[in-house]
């Protein structure tokens, strides 16, 4: 089963998810473990896998794609890469404890290297002056970890600065898959805030937030969601850039539509069928732009403020009740932290 012809099977985006994840996707990274892969060749098979999971439309990102899923397996192959490879070590050392050893020495050998580098790209040459890279299951794994900022330590931890360390000897089975996973994501997150205005301020994708929006979504819905998320619309005036319509105004309520969460968040015409009506008392200025699009991301830990920081005295929502779901405090008095 070709992705090309799947794409275009009329089966549901559901049974289209499950013949990628048991079919196409272990077959195409089949032994990645052990090689290097061809890049090339995994952004061809990541762009075929969102063109079949993800919204239809030419502009939509990757990211709505992947992230706008119920299932918690990711199915982009560049995080499923590393989780694999994360898996093989700890198989590898729970069948053969002898081989814990080896692979603690071969982090060691090139975190030496690393040093001897000085901290500047893994540079090794051979006799002939050919460039040396990290190879083997060991090598290839803590490559990947480099991209995400991570590194293995000689404990076999696996360490970022923002993040819990994660053993990669004693955390529980599933949990080292799904901590690996979303360390593996943070890639995916920080191309598209440099891709997309949209998801400029994103940092990282509250994937636990989503699951919870949507589990309850029908494929309909869902596929609305996405298209917003994956910011694959056009705006009225792009369509009139395009010559596919005569004027800049939205269809709905003939405003100027100049802007991509127009229909989410100052649509008239959408405000008036609106069952929640605190939604048309948030300031739209006040979110983050990747939220006003539907893709969440992760809360920050102060409390004084919007659930992404922003405080009282730079938001502009005067409603109660917007307020309180934005993560303020009601009332002006609470909101000024204490001295
Ligand atoms: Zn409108």
């Amino acid at each position: 089963m070709s992705l090309s012809k799947l794409r275009w099977i009329p089966i549901s985006k559901q049974e289209k998810l499950q013949i990628i994840e048991s079919n196409i996707l272990p077959s195409a990274l089949y032994g990645i473990e052990m090689t290097g892969g061809c890049p090339s060749v995994a952004k061809v098979l990541q762009s075929a896998i969102a063109d079949v999971i993800g919204a239809r439309a030419q502009r939509r990102s990757q990211l709505g794609a992947f992230e706008v899923q119920k299932k918690k397996k990711d199915l982009d192959p560049e995080v499923a890469i590393m989780v694999r490879r994360a898996a093989l070590l700890r198989r590898r050392m729970d069948k053969f404890p002898h081989l814990e050893e080896k692979i603690k020495a071969i982090v060691e050998r090139y975190e030496e290297v690393d040093k001897e580098c000085e901290g500047k790209e893994f540079d090794v040459h051979d006799e002939e002056g050919v460039t040396l890279k990290r190879a083997g299951p060991v090598g290839f794994f803590m490559d990947n970890l480099k991209e995400v900022q991570a590194r293995l330590t000689i404990g076999l931890d696996i360490e970022h600065d923002e993040e819990q360390r994660i053993s990669l000897k004693h955390a529980p089975w599933q949990k080292l898959q799904e901590d690996v996973q979303e360390l593996a994501k943070k890639k995916r997150s920080g191309k598209a805030a440099q891709e997309r205005e949209a998801y400029a301020e994103l940092q990282e994708v509250d994937s636990v937030a989503i699951r919870a929006a949507i589990s309850k979504r029908s494929p309909d819905e869902l596929n609305i969601i996405r298209h917003s998320a994956s910011v694959a619309g056009w705006t009225a005036a792009k369509k009139q850039e395009a010559g596919i319509q005569e004027d800049n105004r939205c269809q709905l309520c003939q405003q100027v539509e100049n802007n991509h969460a127009h229909m989410q968040w100052k649509c008239i015409a959408i405000h008036s069928k609106r069952k929640e009506t605190y939604m048309k008392k948030v300031n739209p200025e006040d979110l983050p732009k990747h939220l006003l699009m539907g893709m969440p991301g992760m809360m920050c830990k102060e409390i004084h403020t919007t659930f992404w920081g922003r405080t009282f005295g730079e938001t502009g929502t005067k409603d109660k009740l917007a307020r309180a779901k934005m993560g303020l405090p009601k009332d002006a008095a609470q909101a000024s932290p204490p001295p």
